[in-house]
């Protein structure tokens, strides 16, 4: 198949790469040298929240991992190894779990039905709503409930992240790293901190 049907795609990129050097000639140069981001960003996958340009940072400006539903799974290798290296190798400070209101995955996860495979990753999210069932069902049916069962599940992958070895160790050897859940809404294109900033083991809420 021949690249015509991405053609336009391709364009953008290279009005992109001209535009990034008028305006620093050096720019690619630099950052071909090596990565420094103080920042690792867990996210959905969802198409509408694009990491670096929601927090507006260049290339070079954060680490990411993103999945469907910004779930950090203990078995998951491959998140696991995202965290490993942004926390032992490049030394980021913060590590932002951010979801979204309006989650599909979450929506997903509340829903009766069989969806096939994808079942099986959102179980997560189904244990995060047993967790808080009562409180959840006491919500309105519908965007209120949603909202606040994305926000719950934002809160259990910050306290997922901060479980890990990874970070036990971590902040055991004085590694300065905070772990904090944001939640972005769709509507406005706003971030929101949820009320959790993790700077050392002890602050993790039961
Ligand atoms: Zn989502």
């Amino acid at each position: 198949m021949s690249n015509d049907v991405l053609q336009h795609l391709l364009d953008n990129n290279q009005r992109w790469s001209e535009a990034k050097t008028k305006v620093d000639a050096g720019f690619f140069q630099r950052i071909a040298k090596q990565q420094n981001p103080d920042y690792l960003w867990i996210g959905c996958a969802d198409s509408r929240v694009p990491a670096n340009e929601v927090i507006g940072l260049d290339p070079g400006g954060v680490f990411v991992h993103r999945n469907v539903g910004n779930i950090v799974e203990h078995t998951d290798m491959n998140c696991l190894s995202v965290i490993q290296y942004a926390v032992e190798v490049l030394k980021v400070e913060h590590i932002i779990v951010c979801g979204h209101y309006g989650c599909g995955a979450v929506q997903t996860a509340l829903d009766e039905g069989q969806h096939g495979l994808i079942d099986n990753w959102l179980r997560k999210i189904q244990e995060v709503y047993r967790t808080h069932q009562v409180e959840v069902d006491a919500k309105p049916a519908g965007t209120q409930r949603l909202d606040y069962m994305c926000e719950l599940n934002i809160a259990a992958q910050v306290a997922n992240v901060c479980r890990t070895t990874i970070l036990q160790q971590a902040w055991q050897r004085g590694q300065k790293l905070s772990v904090h859940g944001w939640v972005y809404s769709l509507k406005d294109g706003l971030l929101q901190n949820i009320g959790l900033s993790i700077c050392k083991p002890d602050e993790l809420p039961d």
